[in-house]
């Protein structure tokens, strides 16, 4: 596996030693048996990425359960099993995955400017992103929800936030969580962006925010391993399906994505990259493969 860092954040090592509580990933091998010398059709991604014996994979590096960075320098999660049993159908071995760090605000782009092959990243589809891009999927299904520190009595969910308008929740750049919180807050200055979920979890311990918000999944991990210092708040108040991004129109390589899917989820590999990665976490419930949106 290689490893290389889109953007360097210097509270990454923080967060690992906190956060890093799940076993699963890192170099092991993917839960789907890779391929023996797979054939694909001359001049499809597939055909392209199979011949080349390696895949660009944009991942996030800080997010316990679904993409971290170890305290090994490997990279374990549910997104990281999902790209190795892709990779798997194309024959490609885990070891063969270099890894980009991709934080929400530059998935789009990294996708577009060929720097990846593909985004495993807590991707939201939706029908902005979907301009750009291609999804693949969905693979999972999540939702927003609200952390705040464990004695916080006073942030009970979104609809509390208008009511204290000194409270400042943080969200990231470029993710759907903070378009969707706006109109939950008194002014859209209770609201603070940064570039990583870890540098808001950092913001949360030290009294500079009181609340954060992205997908309940990315909270639980953050929840897991503060040792009861966060808690969650609230229901979830919006979905949040996972897709795996690609360049636009390649729709060959997508059907071929959720093909490979469903094939992990009628194997087991889809509920043993979960079981032992996002699986791990307290509360967490093996999810069911969702069915796939249209390739487009
Ligand atoms: N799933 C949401 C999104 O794609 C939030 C998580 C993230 O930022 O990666 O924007």
């Amino acid at each position: 596996m290689k490893l290389r860092r889109k953007i360097l954040t210097a509270s990454l090592a923080a967060t690992i030693i906190g956060l890093s509580a799940c076993g699963g990933g890192g170099d092991d091998e993917a839960t789907a048996p890779v391929e023996d010398s797979p054939e694909f059709e001359a001049g499809t991604t597939m055909a392209e990425l199979a011949e080349q014996g390696s895949i660009v994979v944009g991942t996030k590096y800080d997010q316990p359960g679904f993409g971290l960075e170890n305290l090994e320098g490997e990279l374990e999660g549910f997104d990281v099993e999902i790209a190795k049993i892709i990779a798997a159908a194309l024959g490609i071995a885990a070891e063969d995955i270099e890894y980009m760090e991709t934080p929400s605000a530059v998935r789009e782009e990294v996708i577009e400017d060929g720097d990846v092959d593909l985004v495993a990243a807590t991707y939201t589809i939706n029908e902005e992103r979907a301009l750009r891009i291609t999804f693949a999927g969905p693979y999972y299904q999540a939702g927003q929800q609200i952390m705040v520190l464990t004695d916080n009595d006073t942030i009970t969910g979104p609809d509390s936030l208008m009511e204290n308008p000194d409270a400042i929740v943080c969200s990231v750049t470029g993710s759907t969580p903070s378009q969707n919180i706006q109109e939950y807050l008194a002014s859209p200055e209770q609201l603070v962006l940064f570039e990583e979920y870890s540098l808001c979890a950092d913001a949360l311990t030290n009294g500079q925010v009181q609340a954060v918000t992205t997908d309940n999944v990315i909270l639980a991990g953050f929840v897991s391993g503060s040792d009861g210092e966060f808690k969650l708040v609230g229901e979830q108040f919006t979905e949040e399906p996972y897709g795996i991004g690609i360049e636009k129109g390649d729709v060959a390589f997508c059907e071929f994505i959720n093909e490979t899917l469903a094939a992990a989820a009628e194997s087991g590999a889809y509920e043993e990259a979960w079981e032992t990665t996002a699986g791990m976490i307290e509360g967490a419930e093996l999810p069911e493969l969702p069915e796939p949106a249209p390739c487009a």
